[in-house]
């Protein structure tokens, strides 16, 4: 048996252990064709059948409604920053911006450089540790869209309700959960995430759209950086990252085969609630980050009462097999991630863990 490590990473994060064997089986010679699928084509019928199939996943595990389409892009979600804005942020118009961490501020950033922006929620009141609730956000009539993240990777927060937004488009940043939990894309215009959390290795970002957002865009953009270019050839414009595609497909496959999103959901409250558990019931040993209501089922934040006793949990904790549980370098503190492919067993030795780590030094 391969020794598999406790990985908390935050992205590139762990994968099926069955998806990373089905992958090495399939390395030299996929399908019976003798080649791998990084050594064929994109425009073969092989990959032609990949892309499709995995746009379908898309659509079924998150039921989406008619009118939405799946697309692969490059850049990381980080060119999504810029995307947006250049593509849907005209002249006149402003663009309302929900503030709550580092990634929500990082879009903010880049569409402040291109348009009008305005704040139309903020968690900086409450020092990061909640999610605005719906009431809380301003949505002006005349917005070009409303900017969230779902889940701030960093700070540890998600949101437990998305706002409504009406006729104004709401855009969504789910890097970090998407396939997490069932979610009403239909209160989406778009939604994107780049893969290296739930969806698979980095390499390939995923944008669902409505096609009436589509038709507002602006159209002076070059080729690669409007999105009707990856509609109209159905993201094989360029030659696309194939071999992470064909990963995204065999961890939808997982997830399907594992019951879904109801079922992911499930199953990552539980895990998360080990870890939430020890932090609650340890007298304040181990500080939540976050308050109860904004928490995140992917990445948990916490703190201990010194920088010292930080670096001797890290030191300890690494000893123990345990990888990737230091904070954020713009935090600091721990962050534990536990994205779908987590293991609960993982999770159960960290609570473990954690319980005699206090008892050896509370
Ligand atoms: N948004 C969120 C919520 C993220 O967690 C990350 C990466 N950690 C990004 C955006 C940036 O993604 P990328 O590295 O793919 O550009």
């Amino acid at each position: 048996m391969t020794k598999r490590a406790y990985n908390f990473n935050a992205g590139p994060a762990a994968l099926p252990l069955e998806v990373l064997r089905q992958a090495q089986e399939e390395l030299v010679d996929f399908e019976g064709i003798g080649m791998s699928v990084m050594e064929i084509s994109h425009r073969s019928k092989e990959y032609e059948r990949i892309n499709e199939e995995t746009q379908a996943l898309f659509k079924e595990l998150l039921g989406m409604p008619a009118g939405y389409e799946v697309l692969f892009l490059q850049g990381g979600a980080s060119t999504q920053f810029a995307m947006i804005p250049m593509n849907f942020l005209g002249q006149g118009q402003a663009a309302g911006y929900a503030l709550t961490g580092s990634w929500a501020d990082k879009a903010h950033k880049e569409a402040q450089g291109i348009g009008e922006t305005y704040v139309a929620a903020s968690g900086s009141a409450s020092g990061l540790k909640r999610m605005p609730v719906p009431g809380e956000f301003e949505v002006r009539p005349d917005a070009a869209y409303i900017h969230i993240t779902s889940n701030e990777t960093i700070a540890g927060s998600q949101y437990a309700e998305y706002p409504d937004t009406g006729n104004v488009p709401l855009i969504g940043d789910l890097s970090s959960d998407i396939m997490s939990r069932p979610v009403d894309v239909s209160k989406f215009a778009l939604i994107y995430a780049g893969a290296q959390k739930n969806l698979g290795p980095s390499g390939v970002t995923v944008v669902i759209v409505r096609s009436d957002l589509l038709e507002r865009a602006n159209k002076r953009l070059p080729t690669m950086l409007r999105y009707d270019t990856y509609v109209k050839s159905k993201s094989l414009y360029n030659t696309p990252p194939v071999f992470s595609v064909y990963m995204v497909r065999l961890v939808l496959e997982w997830v399907k085969r594992n019951g879904g999103l109801q079922a992911m959901e499930r199953a990552n409250r539980e895990k998360s609630a080990l870890i939430y558990d020890v932090i609650d019931s340890s007298g304040g040993f181990y500080q939540g980050l976050v308050e109860p209501g904004s928490r995140s089922l992917m990445n948990i934040t916490f703190a201990l009462g010194s920088e010292e006793l930080e670096k001797t949990f890290v030191r300890e904790s690494e000893q123990e097999g345990f990888v990737g549980l230091k904070g954020h370098r713009d935090v600091g503190h721990m962050r534990a991630s536990t994205y779908n492919a987590l293991p609960y067993e993982s999770c159960k030795a960290l609570a473990e863990f954690m319980k005699h780590f206090q008892q050896r030094h509370g």
